[in-house]
């Protein structure tokens, strides 16, 4: 079996933004910025602002934060985003999600300048992706992309199941891969016969969050297997399908697979620095 190796891949994409960067700063240009915005002191959302930072400071980006208490007012939420949509020196704004309860988040996220955008995921965004003139791409979804593409995997004229229909990573990966010509069936909690309509994909990309929720044998023969979950079980993290029980039946079985951890977690936050560095040069 193929393994698609996210952190491998991520670590190559990572080391040709950084290239980039190089050259920029060869010719005493200015240099791509991303702003991040983390409202409280969850120990969760610290932790992915803080590797988001440190990804942006490696590749020679520049990055702030704006940590601000978790009883910040929607108004001033607001203030700061639209302080930071005027501000020139900065390229990419990132609001890490959840955001306290008594804030609106769609009002928040909307109010980001779409062309400042790091996450791909302004409704504006969302819907030149949908026309098929992207301005960014979601970050996970496009990270499934990358791994498919770099890893030469043909989508065209293929049948791919996409499980879940989140906006964050379910939807908009069915849009991709249509986009790519597969042909795409998208499985949420409503599906009846999960099993079945898996079997009979060519492509299966599980985001749903359910540990164990297919087994091998729910896949076809030489189909290639892209696990987005990141869930725990006993023997640590694992994805919907893949884990360390059910990976030695899937390298049997499959023709290629990512591994959990190590696939398309890596890929999200390289696809998040290639975000930072494409609104740079569009700005
Ligand atoms: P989400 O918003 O909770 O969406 C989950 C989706 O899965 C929903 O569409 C849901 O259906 C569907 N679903 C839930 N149980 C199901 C079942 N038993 N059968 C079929 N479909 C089912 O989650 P998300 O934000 O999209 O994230 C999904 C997973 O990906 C999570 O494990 C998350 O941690 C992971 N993730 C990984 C990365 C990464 O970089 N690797 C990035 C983002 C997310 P309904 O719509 O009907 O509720």
């Amino acid at each position: 079996m193929l393994l698609l190796d996210g952190k491998k891949l991520a670590q190559e994409i990572k080391q040709e933004i950084s290239a980039e960067v190089i050259r920029l700063k060869q010719k005493d240009m200015r240099l791509p910025k991303l702003s991040l915005i983390l409202v409280g002191d969850r120990a969760d959302s610290l932790s992915y602002v803080n590797s988001k930072e440190k990804n942006c400071l490696a590749l020679g980006m520049e990055c702030e934060k704006h940590h601000l208490p978790a009883e910040t007012t929607q108004e001033a939420l607001l203030q700061l985003i639209h302080q930071l949509n005027a501000d020139n020196t900065v390229d990419g704004i990132l609001v890490q999600l959840p955001l306290p309860a008594h804030l609106n988040t769609s009002h928040i996220l909307e109010a980001v300048d779409y062309r400042k955008d790091a996450d791909g995921l302004h409704h504006v965004n969302l819907g030149k992706m949908l026309m098929g003139d992207p301005y960014v791409l979601p970050c996970t979804p496009n990270g499934i992309l990358q791994l498919l593409k770099r890893y030469q995997i043909s989508m065209e004229g293929k049948n791919a199941v996409v499980v879940g229909r989140s906006v964050l990573v379910g939807a908009p990966t069915a849009i991709l891969l249509q986009q790519q010509h597969a042909t795409v069936t998208q499985c949420h909690s409503h599906t009846r016969n999960l099993a079945d309509i898996c079997r009979e994909a060519d492509i299966v990309v599980t985001a749903a969050g359910v540990p164990a929720l297919l087994c091998p044998e729910d896949l076809k023969e030489g189909a290639v297997l892209v696990d987005v979950a990141m869930n725990h079980d006993p023997d640590g993290l694992c994805g919907d399908v893949y884990s360390k029980k059910t990976a030695p039946a899937l390298e049997r079985k499959l023709f290629a697979a990512t591994p959990v951890p190590g696939g398309v977690g890596p890929m999200t936050i390289a696809m998040l620095m290639h975000n930072v560095l494409e609104l740079y040069k569009k700005h």
